[in-house]
């Protein structure tokens, strides 16, 4: 029997990890299918506080990983591919076999960026293709830069890169958009930012870095390769939540529901979740790690409760 489990090894796992095992909880963390998360596939982090010159992303990772290790955390490699949750103690099976008993459980299991399906975009990641313009933003200063999108997303990330690119584009599938009103309105205030609808990107140009992007403009059937250097996708994420579906509460998207904020419990005493899982406005790694470490400190008070 487990006193914590945690599922999902992000920023929000490990610090709950490391929040656990120094509180003599004996932590198990279930890794998951990207061990890191999503921090493993950028390069520099600049803006995780401690690291006055960066960091990047995979070391922070490691960091972390060593970090919680060092107060006891065991690891585990594995996908969870079911829980129960009805009664306590839940249980959760590791790879459809091994089952694991856990007095409480802290998922942050984190979202997944979407992309565009274009030729080759996996492999530019990091190399002028990204879904984040917090985090890669800052390394396109004076560069000409395109989002794509229509939704809210796409209208804050077109308008916050601004402040960095020489122009920034707007590439989008339709006419209308989906962002609300005044999102849009500001970002067709903004005179840096450009526009281009009915417009999908067929081709990513440049072999190790990106030198430019073939658009294709829907209506006309045209073509044409355009001089960006930055690629942003901004057309939403994906929570990894499938799994507790039916267990948990969850909005529209699949985000889990948490009933009680700033606490971290979800819908069942005993299930914590941290991270981009349940946090689809701020989605930064640090402000999951602060969730991380909270969902631990309930955990432990609520151990203390039950026992
Ligand atoms: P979203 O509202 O689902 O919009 C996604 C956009 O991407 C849509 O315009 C969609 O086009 C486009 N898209 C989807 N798949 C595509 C593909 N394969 N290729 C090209 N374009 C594609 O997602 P979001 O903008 O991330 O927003 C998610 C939620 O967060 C929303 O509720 C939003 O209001 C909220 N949010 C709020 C703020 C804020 O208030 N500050 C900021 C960001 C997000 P179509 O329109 O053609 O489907």
């Amino acid at each position: 029997m487990e006193k914590v489990v945690i599922i999902g090894s992000g920023p929000a796992g490990y610090t709950a990890a490391l929040y656990a095992s120094r509180a003599n909880l004996n932590p198990l963390l279930i890794d998951g299918p990207q061990p890191g998360g999503q921090l493993t596939t950028t390069t520099e982090v600049e803006n995780f506080p401690g690291f006055p010159e960066g960091i990047q992303g995979p070391q922070l990772m490691e960091n972390m990983k060593q970090q919680a290790a060092r107060f006891g955390t065991r690891y585990k490699t594995g996908f969870v591919t079911k829980v129960d949750f009805s009664r306590r103690p839940f249980r959760l099976w590791v790879d459809e076999k091994e089952e694991v008993q856990a007095e409480t459980v802290i998922i942050s299991t984190g979202a997944s960026a979407k992309y565009g399906g274009v030729p080759r975009e996996m492999e530019m990641v990091g190399h002028g293709v990204s879904a984040c313009a917090t985090c890669d933003g800052f390394f396109f200063k004076n560069q000409d830069i395109a989002v794509v999108g229509g939704g809210d997303s796409a209208m804050e990330e077109a308008n916050f890169l601004t402040k960095f690119g020489k122009n920034v584009t707007l590439i989008h599938r339709r006419e209308d958009f989906r962002a609300s009103k005044i999102m849009l309105e500001r970002a067709k205030a903004n005179p840096k930012i450009h526009w281009m609808t009915n417009a999908v990107v067929t081709e990513l140009v440049g072999e190790k870095e990106l030198k430019g992007v073939k658009v294709k403009n829907l209506k006309t059937g045209e073509e044409k390769i355009h001089p960006f250097t930055g690629l942003f996708f901004a057309i939403g994420h994906n929570p990894n939540t499938k799994l507790f579906k039916g267990q948990l509460d969850m909005d529209e998207v699949g985000y889990l529901k948490l009933p009680t904020p700033p606490r971290t419990m979800t819908n069942i005493p005993g299930v914590f979740a941290a991270g981009d899982v349940a946090d689809h406005y701020y989605r930064q790694a640090v402000s999951a790690a602060g969730m991380g470490c909270m969902a631990a400190i309930e955990a432990e008070r609520w151990l203390s409760e039950h026992e």
